[in-house]
């Protein structure tokens, strides 16, 4: 027999101006997953700057109590502006939340010396040696769209710009 000792799982996010606003406290990880990612969607609605997934063993007194699982930073996004771009410290990660985005960076499944990134809209996708240069191609893009006056409701123009530019650049 297992002893099962008892934990909760209490997700959080902390806001700008400092106030950290608790979203809750669940009996798995995987729900207190849930509610966060659900609230983050909702995250170019405030100005938020991390969250953070803790779980607590229950009925144990000290600091000992509480393992920190995740953190994630949260930063205005490479391609879209907005302060939607999550990324999670640990396990190097990103993603924008923002439901018109979604531009991501993540280590290759493959290849962990390659940091992939991307935007889906028009599936751009790029392998990049670093951290740093998978931000910077996401940069260069999002200037591209700012440069060409682009909003997500042109999509059609933004997808059309982006063939005849990478076209020209294949590597
Ligand atoms: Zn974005």
């Amino acid at each position: 027999m297992v002893d099962e000792m008892k934990r909760v799982f209490v997700p959080s996010v902390v806001e700008e101006d400092g106030g950290t606003l608790g979203l809750g406290c669940f009996s798995t990880e995987e729900v207190a997953w849930q509610v966060l990612r659900a609230f983050l969607k909702r995250s170019e609605e405030m100005l938020l700057t991390k969250c953070s997934v803790v779980m607590w063993d229950v009925d144990r007194v000290g600091e000992e109590a509480m393992t920190v699982l995740s953190t994630m930073e949260c930063k205005d996004c490479p391609v879209c502006s907005r302060r939607t771009f999550w990324i999670d410290l640990e396990n190097f990660s990103a993603l924008c939340h923002s439901s018109a985005c979604s531009a991501w960076i993540e280590e290759n499944t493959l290849n962990p010396e390659i940091i992939d990134c991307g935007w889906p809209t028009i599936r751009f996708l790029k392998q990049n040696k670093s951290i740093d240069e998978a931000v910077r191609e996401l940069y260069k893009l999002g200037d591209r769209l700012r440069a060409a006056g682009i909003s997500e409701q042109q999509k059609g123009s933004a997808e059309k710009m982006m063939d005849e530019h990478f076209a020209d650049n294949e590597d």
